[in-house]
């Protein structure tokens, strides 16, 4: 179900059209060894897979499609600092637990920028990130934001007053803002080619079109493909919304507490730098406070990415690229004239508290999911705690697998149904 339109909501989108893929790997064949089979070629998988291999662990990273296919290649590319939410892990951990989950996060953005530049990286990395208030009541929120955290976390934003609101964004909408120069924005797939350029170069094997469609636990897990079988020591489950899709279910235990939610984007044709540089001067990423959220960023060449829309049913929605160029142009009219170049999406893999699902089966299989629409950051640091954990230093990976999750309500059947009436109820609040 979930793979229905999945190739061609991968294949139309701006950052496809924009990478040379170097050519296909060979998929998996026969019956080989490794230290620690990952499965998914996202970047939770090849962050584990880098982290690995300089730790001196074999390894194999198995991917159904192609390295990037999946959300990591065709997000919003913003690479935001935190959690999607703090609050769930406020509840959760005492605080001074939960700032160190906080500072996984500037670790992971710290991360981020070291692999780039260690790896030289070219993906168009921009500092800058603007939150911003649709209202006079999301503002006082946004500000109580800023002082908690500062407060809680020592982590300082630029509060951007209703009266200055012009000089950062060339738009109507917004009553107030937060500017945060730490976090930023990139070409998501040319930075995960990039991690797997790396990881190849670390001694990584990685093995594209090669979907695993079973596992068998053990002390030796065993990691069927369709031609062959991979014997390990460590699995990395790594497959987001899609591990158990394709063949038998790998860790079907993992599906209920996280629910695909798709989301959107489109680029418009390039604009030209100085019409660029006029709708948002600093050219910062930007997303609204919203529950159903807007947001969007200028690309290298000029384009507006504009994402938000979203879709709990697993289906793509009808007029999709209408219905996206209407969002678009209600925060910025004066695009009219733009054609839209490129529409695309893909799934969100989120909790039911959207704190991060990370954690171990049997002892030598570890999984990372839930990363809630917060994924850019979070799977780099994912990746690296995993990596420690099976190096033997478990203690930052247990910090948050230590956040407890409920399943969806309804099972199987009703989960979906029963998170549209859930996320019926955000809409509203977010239109009254
Ligand atoms: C449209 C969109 C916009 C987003 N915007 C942002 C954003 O701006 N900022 C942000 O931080 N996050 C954003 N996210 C979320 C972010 O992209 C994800 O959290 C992150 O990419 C998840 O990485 P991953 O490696 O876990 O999963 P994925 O990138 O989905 O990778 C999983 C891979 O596993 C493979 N796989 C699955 N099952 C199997 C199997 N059985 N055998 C072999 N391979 C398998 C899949 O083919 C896939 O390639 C967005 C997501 C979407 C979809």
């Amino acid at each position: 179900m979930l793979l229905a339109h999945e190739t061609e909501l991968s294949q139309a989108s701006y950052y496809e059209a924009s990478v040379v893929r170097p050519a296909a790997s060979a998929a998996q064949a026969g019956r080989s060894t490794t230290g620690v089979c990952v499965i998914g070629a996202g970047l939770a998988g090849l962050s584990a897979a880098l982290e690995l291999a300089a730790r001196g662990y074999r390894v194999t990273v198995l991917e159904a499609r192609q390295v990037g296919w999946g959300a990591s290649g065709r997000n919003g590319g913003q690479a935001i600092v935190g959690y999607a939410s703090d609050a769930a892990i406020e509840a959760q951990l005492p605080a001074a637990d939960a700032r160190r989950a906080w500072e996984l996060t500037v670790e992971g953005l710290r991360l981020l920028r070291e692999r780039i530049a260690t790896h030289a990286i070219d993906c168009d990395f921009k500092a800058g990130f603007l939150s911003l208030a649709v209202n006079r009541s999301k503002g006082r929120a946004l500000a109580g934001w800023i002082q908690h955290l500062q407060h809680a976390y020592g982590y300082p934003l630029q509060a951007i007053p209703a009266a200055e609101m012009r000089q950062w964004i060339a738009s109507e909408r917004f009553h107030s803002a937060a500017f945060d120069p730490n976090s930023g924005h990139l070409h998501p797939l040319k930075y995960c080619l990039g991690l797997a350029a790396a990881a190849r170069a670390a001694g990584v094997v990685i093995h594209e079109n090669s979907p695993v469609t079973q596992l068998l636990r053990g002390a030796k897990p065993v990691v069927a493909t369709a031609h062959g079988e991979v014997v390990c020591d460590f699995v990395v489950l790594a497959g987001n919304v899609y591990l158990n899709e394709f063949g038998h279910a790998i860790a079907p235990e993992l599906s209920a507490r996280i629910m695909p939610v798709g989301t959107y984007i489109v680029a418009t044709d390039p604009m030209g730098e100085a019409r660029a540089n006029a709708l948002i001067p600093s050219r910062a990423a930007a997303c609204d406070t919203n529950f159903v959220l807007d947001y969007f960023r200028l690309s290298a060449d000029h384009r507006l990415l504009f994402g938000g829309g979203v879709s709990y049913s697993g289906a793509t929605p009808r007029n999709l690229a209408a219905g996206m160029r209407q969002r678009m142009l209600r925060v910025f009219p004066q695009l009219a004239d733009l054609a839209l170049s490129h529409t695309w999406g893909g799934f969100v893999d989120i909790t039911l508290n959207r704190a991060p699902d990370f954690g171990r089966l049997d002892g030598n299989l570890y999984y990372l999911q839930g990363f809630s629409g917060h994924g850019l950051v979070l799977t780099g640091m994912a990746g690296k705690l995993v990596a420690e954990t099976i190096a033997g230093q478990a203690e930052r990976f247990d910090l948050l697998a230590r956040i407890k999750h409920r399943p969806f309500p309804g099972g199987a059947l009703m989960r979906m149904p029963a998170l549209v009436l859930g996320m019926l109820y955000y809409r509203l609040r977010d239109i009254l």
